[in-house]
């Protein structure tokens, strides 16, 4: 190679790394996640999928392609901490039987693909897919994300659903024991419970979820002994409970998150809360308990119980991290939209809006164990942005009004171009 095709180079490198095309997104108000508050006239630099840099200063060029959210308000991606996003059951019409035996894991898959897109189109960028997904549909849907075939949500996925024998069916006849193996893995000691950890992580699980006091309740060892297997891979273990005592051995054994604890008292938010417990809530509104087919009373009821719990959660400290667990539709909305029907739960008990909306990005962040690149957007982190119409923090149901979105650098949605 001669000098002069040297210095050739040299120039082509230098000039290719000045005049690299960055992203810059204009952002008229900016939630500050960590801080829980809107900053005004934000630019946002991004490049490789991730933020550069964030601030009122950021210089930027001609070249960098610019998105202009100057009359927006611009969040980080949202997140689901409690999705199944292969289910679909019928309006008032609950039977999950019907549908393991009916519908094949492929027929779940493609299902799956259509509710994670729903997800992402609405503003939710990463979710937790917390198991009941047939023989492991979601590992290929994440697979096929990742191999760009579809898009999707960065998805924290729960593989097969450990419980003690049964799973959560009741009633299936002795002679089709084996009815539940497609949705749960039967574990009844602590050494099968570590087996069933290796099984789900083996075939893509990146959190575990154990379900305790449907059928059986665990032990604090059965607890332990699936947290000290999962630790070994950097994964947490959330766990499925109403309360009780299942819910007491389940915060004792060193779970990470707690799923639904509809009925926890204060004994154990304080607990959760001194043990950095997060609860995951689950809390339906009244249109979803009906939805899944509870008369109006009942339905009136479970809502009361669950304003009242959030509110005492909220109270006493207890770390929290949105999940909302909608598998019904409600007729006329889609899967997002159903499942925002949980913020009427959360607006009776009085949340503030800063607080929900923590809730759903760096908390959710912190509970999934990845608020080092997700969850707020800070240089290093992952564009994941979305763009709102107006003020989350005047009215939370604003962030229906998702009309620009960004994973990982990627426009996914801009209706406003
Ligand atoms: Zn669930």
């Amino acid at each position: 190679m001669t000098n002069k095709t040297i210095s050739l180079i040299a120039f082509l490198i230098i000039s290719l790394t000045i005049n690299a095309q960055n992203t810059v997104i204009k952002a008229g108000h900016f939630f500050d996640a960590r801080n829980g508050e809107m900053l005004e006239s934000q630019i946002i630099v991004i490049q490789d999928g991730k933020i550069k840099e964030i601030g009122t200063v950021p210089k930027f060029s001609d070249t960098d392609s610019i998105i202009d959210l100057s009359n927006s308000w611009v969040l980080p991606g949202l997140m689901d901490c409690h999705v199944h996003i292969t289910i679909n059951l019928p309006y008032r019409n609950l039977n999950v039987e019907q549908m393991y035996s009916n519908e094949s894991t492929a027929l779940r898959a493609i299902r799956g693909t259509v509710v994670a897109k729903q997800f992402l189109d609405n503003g939710f960028t990463t979710i937790k897919e917390i198991g009941n997904d047939a023989n492991y549909a979601t590992s290929a849907i994440i697979k096929a994300i990742k191999k760009g075939w579809i898009q999707g949500p960065n998805i924290i996925y729960a593989g097969k659903i450990i419980a003690p024998y049964g799973g959560q069916s009741e009633g299936v006849n002795p002679e089709h024991e084996h009815f539940w193996d497609f949705e749960y893995i039967d574990a009844d000691t602590p050494n099968e419970v570590k087996k069933a950890v290796r099984k789900n992580i083996y075939n893509g699980a990146s959190v575990i979820k154990l379900v305790t006091g449907d059928n059986g309740i665990y032990n604090i060892e059965d607890i332990r002994a699936a947290v000290d297997e999962a630790k070994k891979y950097a994964i947490k273990v959330t766990v499925h409970t109403v309360g009780g005592l299942a819910a007491t051995n389940a915060i004792s054994g060193g779970a990470a998150g707690i799923e639904h604890g509809f009925e926890l008292n204060n004994e154990q938010l304080q607990s959760m809360k001194d043990k950095g417990t997060f609860l995951v809530g689950t809390d339906f509104s009244f249109d979803n308990w009906y939805a899944y087919g509870m008369d109006s009373t009942t339905a009136t009821v479970l809502n009361n119980n669950l304003v009242d719990r959030l509110e005492r959660a909220y109270k006493i400290g207890t770390p929290m991290a949105f999940g909302t667990d909608i598998v019904v539709d409600i007729p006329e909305l889609n899967r997002v939209e159903s499942s925002l029907k949980v913020l009427e739960t959360w607006k009776a008990a009085e949340i503030p809006a800063s607080y929900i909306l923590q809730t759903m990005t760096i908390k959710a962040a912190e509970l999934l164990g990845i608020d080092k690149e997700r969850g707020v957007l800070e240089s290093n982190y992952y564009a994941d942005i979305i763009a709102v119409q107006n003020n989350p923090l005047n009215d939370i149901e604003s962030i229906k009004t998702v009309h620009f979105v960004m994973k990982e650098g990627e426009i996914i949605r801009n209706d406003k171009k």
